[in-house]
């Protein structure tokens, strides 16, 4: 896949102008002319064949030669909400999430959460749902939701009547079993899958979660990082749909 940019949208259809960071790893790293053509892409499903008009002080202009509709969403949309880990660990997992078709990441507030992302961290993550929406060819941005109490957030979830699957090692429900359910009901339009802190869930937010018809689910016998089971969950999403409903690459 060729080189790819985004381009903070709207997007006029003729011009476009990259800026910020994009601007300079094209400028200073890759050492672009006017005349080079590249690919850039607003996050909102619309990418572009571009070609360089001028590069100036922390600014690539360019020109639109032509738009490409290439949708590399998978068919059914995941929330992943979770309690995040902390730094680098979070980190992982919003950039594997992105690659794995998340659509949503919902950062939870719950009883035994350590790390909430403050404003800061919030659009550092937003950073890397960029970086690696470039690199997998994703041309929408998985959305960082801001971050939610448990509470509110599940009962909302049962509102809409999404598909909701709590993550919790004494689930009475086992994850494989699920995941032979999506393959022949060809699944849901939307999932939302929940996964505690390391501290793991209370009784108080188990209880809630049942209240709102959330189904309860076992991972396996081993305990998991909270990045490893959104992981998961996300590839298991991904497996029951990949095949029949994504576009091919
Ligand atoms: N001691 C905690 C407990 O028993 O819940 C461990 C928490 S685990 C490190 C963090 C989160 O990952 C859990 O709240 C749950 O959502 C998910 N998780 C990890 N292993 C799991 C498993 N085997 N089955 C279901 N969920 C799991």
């Amino acid at each position: 896949m060729p080189d790819r940019y985004f381009v903070t949208p709207p997007v006029d259809a003729a011009r476009a102008v990259l800026r910020g960071d994009e601007a300079h790893h094209l400028a200073k790293v890759m050492r672009v002319k006017p005349g080079d053509e590249i690919i850039v892409f607003d996050g909102g499903g619309c990418e572009w064949l571009a070609r360089v008009a001028a590069v100036q002080r922390g600014e690539i202009a360019l020109e639109l030669l032509e738009q490409r509709e290439m949708d590399r969403e998978q068919g059914v949309a995941v929330t992943l909400a979770v309690a995040l880990p902390k730094s680098e660990r979070q980190r992982w997992l919003v950039e594997k999430s992105v690659e794995l078709g998340v659509q949503r990441l919902v950062p939870l507030i719950t009883d035994r959460g350590v790390a909430q992302p403050v404003d800061n961290a919030l659009s550092r993550l937003r950073r890397t749902v960029v970086e690696a929406s470039k690199q997998c060819g994703r041309n929408r941005l998985m959305e960082i939701a801001a971050p939610q109490p448990w509470t509110g957030f599940c009962a909302a979830v049962a509102v809409l009547g999404d598909r909701r699957v709590m993550a919790d090692p004494s689930g009475s429900e086992d994850v494989g079993n699920l995941l032979d359910g999506w393959r022949t009901s060809r699944l849901a339009s939307s999932l939302v899958f929940a996964v505690g802190p390391e501290g793991g869930w209370t009784e108080g937010e188990r209880h809630s979660a049942a209240s709102h018809g959330w189904q309860m689910v076992s991972l396996g016998p081993r305990i998991l990082r909270v990045e490893t089971a959104a992981l998961l969950l996300a590839s298991i999403a991904a497996s029951a749909v990949i095949g029949f409903n994504d576009p091919k690459p």
